[in-house]
């Protein structure tokens, strides 16, 4: 706000002597000549020159030339003061009388450096015909020198005075701001001016050409509305300046006028588009609506400046655009204490934008009288307010990129953490199935009621136990081993209790098949096997015994009390050379075949 108060503080300065200006006219004197050649006295030229003012309905507002105003006509000095005049009517004639007091013919340039006047006239002499009509209503080729302020070349002979009297009627605000300079002066501030105003439209132009292909390349709205507001602004200031006359409507003069007024709606457009996009407004609030609302306005604006007078659509839009200054920067301001970092910037560059809108419109009321002073003023608050929105893009650019990342980083960690869960899931469900798989291996190769080897397990390592005692010459022995009417035992005792003795049986018989490679087998109901390797008739037909033996003394107390006892009966063979693994089995059943017929409980070895 301090800079706020500052730079009123300096638009004061400037307005003041505006004020000051009304209060010193006097009745008329004759105006003091100016000596053309006295450097000091041309760059005080406002002390020479004196103006009438003529209101609506007075003889002098409707004279077309100085022949025909009033004889006694009251001049008022200037007294060095600017001529400028707020919002005014009136027809306003200016004289200034030139002296050449040097020894040679020479040529000077009037210099009106206002380029908004609608109608100008000039007499250089007392010839009514030596006359120059010119003014931003005529067609630009009505100027005798192309350039955007309006020259009088004015030729003095030795020791001659002219008397040149101007005649000015114009719409609006008017500034009639006046230098006397050699031909030498006008084309080195031409010059000048001609980089300062060169690199000011083309930074201009340049960012806007960026803008567009940003928005071209990415889809962003807002690089689109401010590009829009650039060329707006750009083209607006072009106008004021007189250079879009000279250069883009030349043959327009009417055009030239409404341009302004223009050119100031559609950079109200864009700069509420390029707010509302920017600054991100959330739909359906207040501030949405309000800038919605705006929105038509301006839209509404643009259209009825074409239909109004220059002078109407000048205020009409020129409020229009402080007042969207205004509820932009306080929406902004909502924004940035939301916690909308770009909106930091956005507040600072309608900051400096409000200073070159108060310039303007201090001049557009005729309160700022130095147009040179007011066009570089505004320029630099453009040109400042420009850097900073794109400035505060490339903050909005930046923010969104550091929200990329780190959804990108949080998507990156959440992925490895998942990974990581799935991993460890895995590991387990592999670990789970290797256990479930070696139980079910266990299972298929073991009876589940009494945890001897089955019948597949028999069938899997007969054959390598065949081909290992073929090939090593050691013995194979096989005992195949039944319970004696087992049948009886379950109808007399019932099924559990004929479990029990099958139980019974298996721990018998792996108690007797002592050594590493004895394999206790139970292949069929109450059928069981002992497979022998290197295990001869001999040593296989003890075993057999004594399994008999003991299943023969052992009793079981059985359900009533009883004593239940059981025998067993046993055929044994021992592989022969060049017998395969079936003969071989079968000569083994062979011989429990005969060992039940011969009685039961006892061994048999079967034939060789
Ligand atoms: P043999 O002396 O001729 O061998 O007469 P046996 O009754 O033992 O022979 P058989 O083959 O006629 O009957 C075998 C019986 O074994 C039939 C069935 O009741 C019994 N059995 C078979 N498997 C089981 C079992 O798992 N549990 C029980 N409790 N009994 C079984
Ligand atoms: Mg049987
Ligand atoms: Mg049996």
């Amino acid at each position: 706000m301090s800079l706020f108060a500052r730079l009123a503080f300096l638009m004061l300065c400037t307005v003041i002597p505006a004020f000051a200006l009304a209060s010193v006219a006097v009745a008329g004197s004759e105006c003091p000549a100016v000596d053309a050649n006295d450097t000091q006295a041309r760059n005080s030229l406002m002390y020479y020159v004196c103006y009438h003012q003529s209101s609506p309905g007075e003889p002098a507002h409707t004279a077309l030339n100085p022949a025909e105003l009033p004889e006694h006509i009251k001049w008022t000095p200037s007294q060095g003061h600017e001529l400028v005049f707020s919002q005014t009517r009136s027809v306003y004639w200016i004289r200034l009388n030139i002296r050449n007091n040097g020894s040679e013919r020479r040529l000077w340039y009037l210099n009106l450096h206002y380029p908004l006047l609608d109608e100008v006239t000039f007499w250089r002499g007392d010839q009514p015909e030596d006359v120059l009509v010119t003014g931003d209503q005529h067609r630009f080729g009505s100027r005798l020198v192309d350039y955007r302020y309006f020259l009088l070349p004015i030729t003095l002979n030795s020791g001659e005075t002219r008397s040149i009297t101007i005649r000015i009627h114009s719409s609006g605000a008017l500034n009639i701001p006046l230098k006397l300079e050699t031909p030498e002066e006008v084309i080195a501030e031409s010059n000048h001016l001609a980089v300062t105003h060169g690199l000011f439209y083309g930074a201009i132009l340049v960012l806007a050409i960026f803008n567009l292909l940003l928005f071209f390349s990415s889809g962003t709205t807002y690089y689109f509305y401010n590009a829009l507001y650039m060329v707006a602004m750009g083209l607006f200031l072009f106008a004021m300046g007189g250079f879009a006359n000279q250069y883009f409507w030349p043959e327009n003069p009417k055009f030239a006028n409404t341009s302004i007024p223009l050119t100031l709606a559609l950079c109200a457009l864009a700069m509420t588009f390029f707010g509302r996009s920017f600054l991100e407004v959330a739909a359906h609030t207040r501030a949405d609506k309000t800038l919605k609302a705006i929105l038509w306005i301006c839209a509404g604006f643009t259209g009825l400046t074409l239909a109004i007078p220059y002078s109407q659509a000048i205020l009409i839009n020129t409020a229009l655009g402080l007042v969207i200054i205004f509820i932009l920067s306080i929406i902004a301001i909502s924004r940035w204490q939301q916690g909308y970092q770009p909106a930091k910037w956005y507040v600072l560059a309608w900051a400096i934008m409000a200073v070159g809108a108060l310039v303007y419109a201090a001049a557009a009321f005729g309160y700022l009288a130095d147009f040179l002073a007011r066009e570089s003023l505004m320029q630099v608050a453009i040109g400042g307010q420009v850097i900073l929105l794109n400035y505060a893009m490339v903050q909005r650019w930046r923010l969104l990129n550091d929200k990329l990342l780190e959804v990108e980083q949080k998507a990156r960690n959440d992925l490895e953490y998942k990974v990581h869960e799935r991993t460890a899931q895995l590991r387990s469900t592999m670990r789970e199935l290797e256990n479930a798989n070696r139980k079910l291996a266990t299972l298929s190769l073991n009876d589940s009621l009494t945890g001897l080897y089955n019948r597949r397990h028999m069938d899997n390592i007969l054959p390598d136990l065949c081909a290992e005692a073929r090939r090593t010459g050691r013995p194979l022995t096989i005992a195949l081993l039944d319970a004696d009417h087992f049948k009886a035992v379950n109808d007399t005792w019932g099924h559990g209790f004929g479990d029990t003795w099958l139980q019974l049986i298996a721990d018998i018989l792996t108690r007797h098949a002592t050594r590493p490679r004895d394999t206790a087998v139970r292949f069929g109901g109450e059928e069981f096997a002992l497979l022998l390797p290197s295990t001869d008739l001999e040593g296989a037909q003890k075993v057999c015994e004594a399994v008999l033996e003991e299943i023969r003394t052992t009793s079981v107390e059985a359900p009533g009390g009883a004593k239940a006892r059981l025998t067993m009966s046993a055929g044994i063979a021992t592989l022969l050379p060049n017998e395969n693994q079936q003969e071989f089995f079968e000569r083994a059943d062979s011989a429990l075949y005969e060992a039940k017929a011969q009685g039961r409980n006892q061994t048999v070895i079967a034939d060789t």
